[in-house]
């Protein structure tokens, strides 16, 4: 299967910052991602602060081709995101989503070819002409008393959203459920272990007399909201065991005890 990690491309606009370049390639290198296009820079990927943010992301900051304009860098993108954490206006208003919900579409258009996110410069972000130019608009969800997000960091998020999307994808096509699926001990087995734990109960003198019951169904209640596995069923048969074997221990040492 092609990896469409590797069509999904990362726009920079006029960056000012060296670090967030480096710090771009970084969070690209860990969730799989490899194209970066910077648009007229302002910012180099030769300066010191970049070398130093990328760490294992150096390949791609070097592998970073540098573009005049933005039509340049989607020039062969099948579909494109811009990001913004401004959504009012007319040029905002059309096909907005957070992350999560746009990347899934991004994934699915990189099976017909490049496709794109855009950032844009730190100071002031993307213009209404640019982010018109793509076919839908990001808003990470934040604080709405303060919601610019460093740049780099705005990436981040994106790329785990679309890396996620991409490993969704992955496991499906291999038939596979996302997450293996949390075993929860059958009824009759978590039953047994309630008596277990009931007679246990008795035994040390906490379930005694008519509350006995009422207590012993909280109980239930509260360890069947945790849907034990069946290993913790068999823990909570060792506590059983354990509490049975104390008590019987103190029956024993008591003065009138059977033998004395
Ligand atoms: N007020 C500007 C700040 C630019 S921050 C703006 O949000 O447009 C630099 C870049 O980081 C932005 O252009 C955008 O690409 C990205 N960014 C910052 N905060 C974001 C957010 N909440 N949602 C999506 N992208 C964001």
């Amino acid at each position: 299967m092609t990896d469409l990690l590797s069509r999904c491309r990362v726009v920079l606009v006029r960056p000012h910052y060296a670090g967030n370049l480096g710090a771009t390639a970084r969070a690209m290198r860990n969730f799989g991602l490899s194209d970066l296009v910077l648009v007229a820079p302002h910012a180099s990927t030769g300066d010191l602060d970049a070398r130093r943010m990328a760490r294992d992301g150096l390949s791609i900051l070097d592998a970073a081709r540098v573009m005049p304009d933005l039509g340049a860098a989607l020039t062969d993108c099948v579909f494109s995101l811009a990001t913004s954490s401004l959504t009012a206006g007319v040029f905002r208003s059309g096909t907005i989503g957070t992350a999560a919900e746009k990347m899934p579409e991004l994934l699915a258009a990189a099976e017909a070819g490049p496709v794109a996110i855009v950032f844009g410069p730190e100071p002031t972000g993307l213009n209404n002409e640019e982010i018109g130019r793509c076919h839908g608009l990001v808003s990470i969800p934040v604080n709405a008393e303060f919601s610019s997000l460093n740049l780099a960091q705005a990436v981040a998020i994106c790329c785990y959203e679309l890396r996620k999307a991409w490993s969704k994808s992955v496991n499906e096509a291999r038939g596979q459920p996302e997450t293996p699926e949390r075993a929860v001990a059958p009824f009759a087995d978590q039953d047994r272990m309630f008596e277990h734990l009931r007679e246990a109960l008795v035994a040390v003198g906490y379930l005694f007399g008519e509350k006995g019951d009422s207590l012993m169904h909280a109980l239930r209640q509260l360890i069947g909201r945790a849907m034990p596995t069946p290993q913790e069923v068999k823990i909570l048969h060792g506590v059983a065991r354990q509490l049975l074997w104390t008590a019987g221990q103190m029956k024993k040492s008591e003065p009138n005890a059977e033998g004395e």
